[in-house]
Parts: C-alpha cells; structure tokens; sequence
C-alpha cells in the first residue's frame, strides 16, 4: 500500500504573531500559549507603527517581551519596520500568520488583510477566537486605565 507523502518532518513549522503591543497583555500571551504547540517557532513580531505616538517606546516594548521569553527558545521576539509578510515570507514557505479575534469588528478589518497577504505575499493568516475571559482585554483598555491613573498590572503579563 501507498502511503501519502509525508511533507510535515521538513520544514519548519513557523507561525508569525504581529502586532503593536503596546503593551503587550496577557490576552496577546494567551495566544502564543495556544498556538506554540502547533509551530516549531513562534516568532513575536512587534511591528512599528509611525501613525501612533506610542504608549510603551519601542525599544522598552521589545525589551520587555523578550525578556518574557527569555528561556524560552522556541519563541523569538524582534521588532520590524517592514511588511509582516515579507518577513514570514523569507522564513520560508509553510510560514503562517496569527491573529486574534475578540469581536466582529476586529474580523472585519481581518478579512482585508489576510486577503491581501494571500494575494500579494502567498502568506495565509490563522484566526484564533479570543478565549471568553480575554476577549475584552486589549492595549488600549491598558492605555485608557493608564491615562487615568489606575492600576492595569493585572491585564499584564508577570
Ligand atoms: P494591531 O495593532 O496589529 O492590531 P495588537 O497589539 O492590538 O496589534 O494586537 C495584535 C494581535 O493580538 C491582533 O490579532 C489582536 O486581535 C490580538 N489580540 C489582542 N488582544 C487580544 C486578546 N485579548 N485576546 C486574543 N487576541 C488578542
């Protein structure tokens, strides 16, 4: 009998979680909890975004995931002033993205993305449904509590 071919022992399988992070919250890290037992890698792209005047700059943003995972060799953090999906693009060919979905608004704006790192990139995009107890935790609910005065330690990694 035949068997089909194996094409999964090859290749690395890597997922690519971007994102602004900032901060980075313990909704983010539920997600490379959730997925690093699919992918050899998980990479943590924290992508630059030069539109908004950030809340955590990105040298201390960095710094401070990477020390999150520091013993930990299976997650790479970095930051990246480019295109998501060329930099997935160049890890190779299996390589995913990640996101996160909380509500129908986050799946919209999604969909246009995905579609056009597909087409444009050859990159697919996974969508992972927020688990109920994260999904109104955010980086901007962290930044309004922050604005205020008000203790957001909780909705951060420790
Ligand atoms: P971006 O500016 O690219 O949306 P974010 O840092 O806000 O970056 O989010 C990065 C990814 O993490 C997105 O896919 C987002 O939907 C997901 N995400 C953010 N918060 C949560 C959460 N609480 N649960 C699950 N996914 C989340």
């Amino acid at each position: 009998m035949a068997y089909p071919e194996d094409h999964t022992n090859h290749t690395k399988r890597i997922a690519v979680f971007a994102g602004s992070f900032d901060p980075f919250t313990i909704g983010h890290a539920h997600i490379v909890e959730r997925i690093r037992s699919y992918f050899d890698e998980v990479h943590i792209l924290i992508a630059v975004n030069y539109q908004k005047q950030p809340f955590q700059p990105l040298e201390e943003r960095t710094a401070k995931i990477q020390d999150l995972y520091a013993e930990d060799p299976q997650v790479i953090v970095t930051s990246y002033t480019s295109i998501v999906a060329k930099y997935a693009r160049a890890l190779g060919e299996s390589t995913v993205l990640v996101r996160g979905i909380r509500t129908v608004a986050d799946m919209e704006a999604e969909r246009t993305t995905a579609d056009v790192n597909r087409q444009h990139f050859g990159v697919d995009t996974l969508f992972l449904f927020a688990d109920a107890a994260y999904s109104s935790i955010s980086s901007s609910v962290v930044r309004e509590l922050a604005t205020f005065g008000e203790d957001y330690s909780a909705l951060l990694p420790k």
